[in-house]
């Protein structure tokens, strides 16, 4: 028979995985009883092991879910905390440090908590029994004890001794029943004494004729009666010392002697229980009945659960099958092909342009440093400037001064670290892109993944990036020493670097309309730019750096004046000179130290061009290939089950996908083990008929 109460804890196991549903569930044994009652002694003669937490001050504050799984054959007994993730616990005084630190954690301020502590012990001396320890009942609150706390206690007990659990109202018998607040609590929920078991402890302190005329009680009749224990250890402590698994053994014999001695009040013609060993086969028994007799309504309540979470899986997710693995694996595969897209479209053309823009606007800088130059900035130190600033394109080409000047710009150009500048822009670029694939890819909601997958570009890129940055620098080499340029890079620099300067003139003048609008208005920004201008060619003085200003003009508004005429300046300029590439003289080569825009960007061209061709095979190539098989390395392999459980988890839809996945599994296994278990149910009864 008792193969079914296993069968029934296992279940009654899984079902507290589904929820916290009271019709969800099988019945347990509640243990309740006022502290000192001997509760622990009781339980723990079951066991067969001191495990429970023990102390004055209020040790037990959670309530403690044992299941005892016997296990024949087994060498050690273990305990196991299916929520700690502890293993198997052999020694049985871990187990009992491991409880009163858990039952120490709840703060005094709580006194008790709800949240139960599940513990499992697997013995070969244990019978199959799923137990409740309870926070004994307490008679007066003890100093530093919250008023509530008895109030507390009473209600989590309330909460655990509802139908159809079974009450095991533990009472001692050297206290007036009449007073045991176990029985009080018991009678409140189950007042026709159905589902209560009366058990008194301390037989050997009263008169054995009182004990057994309590054990004969009357007054608070139990169908299921009343058994009378021994359960203290024999004082003979030497031997019984703990982790001793014969506690159990040795309580009964205790306990043998005792009732033994006193037959007339104990024998067989006295019609009482006593004993542990009887205690325990009434607990094994009428838990059994117990779970039987509610494991139809239970079924029906599962059955029901059941239609609702497969109704829900097919209303809210057409039925869509999910598991955290292939979530993840789908994900990746389409991230994979986002990227595979990605990659598809960013090439060596899309490479030089990047590289491109950036050498222009080291161009630019070059040009304003060595060519555009005129130092406005300075307002104290008024400087001389020439009267026309067209006279720059028409220097003398021979001059040995243009030509320094531009040999000086080339070689600051190709001398300016392109090798790391290039991978470096490169490398950023591709690096956003990924970041831009994240975010619009599922991996959006999954702080873990974007940070796996990012890590999984930058170390590639890192990986790559000092060899291919010297590659590239080493490929550009020969342009430090000599440029050797053609008509038609000519022609395209001069056509190109058109573009750049007039995008350089809007983003002047740009600025410019940027600073009318904050000192509030053109004229107003008029009026202080001819004061500054006044001032660089000394028709007014301002006397040193004043923080309060000069010329009506506020420190504040003339910094803006000197930005505006500097910007002004910057447009003249880059006007005139955009005329002059446009001029004749710039469609000829041999004119270029009249045009060295034209020139620098036609080398910048080919910069780009040769470090393209090196970032190409050194990074882009490598990178293409390397970044799906590491992100298959760090997002697949390298995971455990649980760590993918975790990521699916952290999207809540697909959390609440998966829940509702795992109830309908849980729920539908559950229901296949109680229909093998009725019909193993079926089968007990046919042969109990036929002997
Ligand atoms: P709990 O507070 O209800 O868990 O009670 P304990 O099991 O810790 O027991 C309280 C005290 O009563 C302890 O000192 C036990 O040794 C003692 N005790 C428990 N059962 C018996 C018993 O059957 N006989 C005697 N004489 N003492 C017992």
């Amino acid at each position: 028979m008792m193969v079914l109460t296993k069968k029934m804890i296992e279940i009654r196991n899984i079902l507290s995985k589904v929820g916290q549903s009271s019709t969800l569930t099988l019945p347990s044994i509640v243990v309740i009883g006022s502290q000192s009652s001997g509760k622990s002694s009781v339980l723990e003669s079951i066991v067969g092991h001191e495990f429970l937490p023990k102390g004055s001050n209020m040790v037990t504050r959670r309530p403690i879910e044992l299941t005892l799984i016997n296990t024949p054959g087994i060498d050690a007994e273990y305990g196991e905390f299916p929520d700690l993730g502890l293993g198997k616990v052999s020694d049985f005084s871990s187990i009992q440090r491991t409880l009163t630190e858990l039952n120490l954690a709840v703060p005094d301020s709580e006194c008790v908590s709800d949240e139960p502590i599940r513990l499992s012990i697997s013995s070969p001396n244990v019978p199959d029994l799923s137990l409740i320890d309870l926070p004994g009942y307490i008679q007066v609150v003890g100093q530093g004890q919250p008023l509530a706390l008895k109030q507390k206690i009473s209600e989590l007990c309330d909460k655990y001794i509802q139908a159809p659990n079974v009450i095991l109202a533990i009472s001692a018998a050297d206290v007036d029943l009449a007073n045991s607040t176990a029985l009080r609590a018991s009678r409140r929920v189950d007042p026709r004494g159905e589902r209560t078991i009366g058990v008194v402890t301390k037989m050997d302190l009263v008169d054995p004729v009182r004990g057994s005329s309590i054990l004969n009680d009357k007054q608070y009749p139990l169908r299921l009666g009343y058994v009378g224990v021994v359960s203290r250890i024999p004082t003979t402590a030497g031997l019984f010392k703990k982790g001793n698994a014969n506690l159990t053994s040795a309580i009964a014999k205790n306990e043998n002697s005792y009732f033994s001695a006193h037959p007339l009040e104990f024998g067989p013609g006295a019609d009482v229980s006593v004993g542990t060993t009887t205690l325990r086969k009434k607990l094994m028994h009428v838990l059994e009945q117990t779970m039987s007799a509610s494991l139809q309504s239970t079924s029906d309540a599962i059955q029901q659960e059941l239609e609702e979470a497969t109704y829900e899986f097919k209303v809210q997710y057409n039925d869509r099958p999910l598991s955290a693995e292939s979530y993840l694996a789908e994900s990746l595969d389409a991230f994979k092909h986002s990227f595979k897209q990605f990659a598809g479209d960013f090439g060596r053309p899309q490479m030089h342009e990047l590289l491109k823009n950036e050498l222009d606007q080291r161009v630019l800088d070059l040009l304003a440093a060595r060519y555009w130059n005129k130092p406005v900035h300075d307002l104290s130190i008024p400087i001389p400037e020439p009267d026309n600033l067209a006279d720059l394109p028409k220097a003398d080409p021979d001059s040995p001064f243009w030509h320094r000047r531009l040999d000086a710009s080339t070689s600051s150009l190709t001398k300016l670290g392109v090798g790391r500048l290039a991978t470096n822009v490169v490398a950023t670029s591709i690096q956003s892109h990924i970041d831009r694939l994240i975010n619009q890819s599922t991996f959006v909601n999954h702080p873990f993944a974007q940070q796996a997958i990012t890590e999984a570009a930058s170390s590639i890129l890192n990986d790559r990036f000092y060899s291919t940055s010297d590659q590239v620098e080493n490929c550009i080499k020969p342009f430090k020493f000599d440029i050797d340029m053609e008509d038609r890079e000519w022609a395209h620099g001069r056509e190109h670097v058109q573009g750049v300067l007039k995008k350089e003139l809007d983003a002047c003048e740009g600025a410019m309309k940027g600073l009318e609008t904050t000192v509030g208005g053109r004229r107003k920004l008029k009026e202080v730019m001819t004061f500054v201008d006044k001032a660089r060619k000394g028709d007014v003085i301002i006397e040193g750096e004043s923080s309060s200003g000069a010329g009506g003009f506020s420190a504040a508004l003339l910094a803006k004046g000197r930005e505006a005429v500097f910007l002004r300046d910057r447009a003249d300029i880059i006007k005139m000179r955009m005329l002059a590439v446009k001029s004749k003289q710039c469609a000829n080569m041999k004119n270029k130290y009249h045009c060295p825009e034209v020139f620098l960007d036609a080398v910048a061209s080919k910069l780009a061009s040769t470090a393209v061709l090196f970032l190409n095979v050194e990074l882009l190539s490598e990178f293409y290939y390397n970044f799906p098989r590491e992100l298959d390395t760090r997002l697949g392999r390298h995971l455990s089950p649980e760590q993918i459980e975790t990521f699916a988890r952290e999207d809540p839809k697909i959390k609440k996908h998966l829940e509702v996945i795992r109830r309908k599994e849980l729920l539908e296994l559950v229901l296949e083990k109680m229909q093998s278990l009725r019909q193993l149910e079926g089968l007990e009864r046919e042969r109990a008929k036929q002997n």
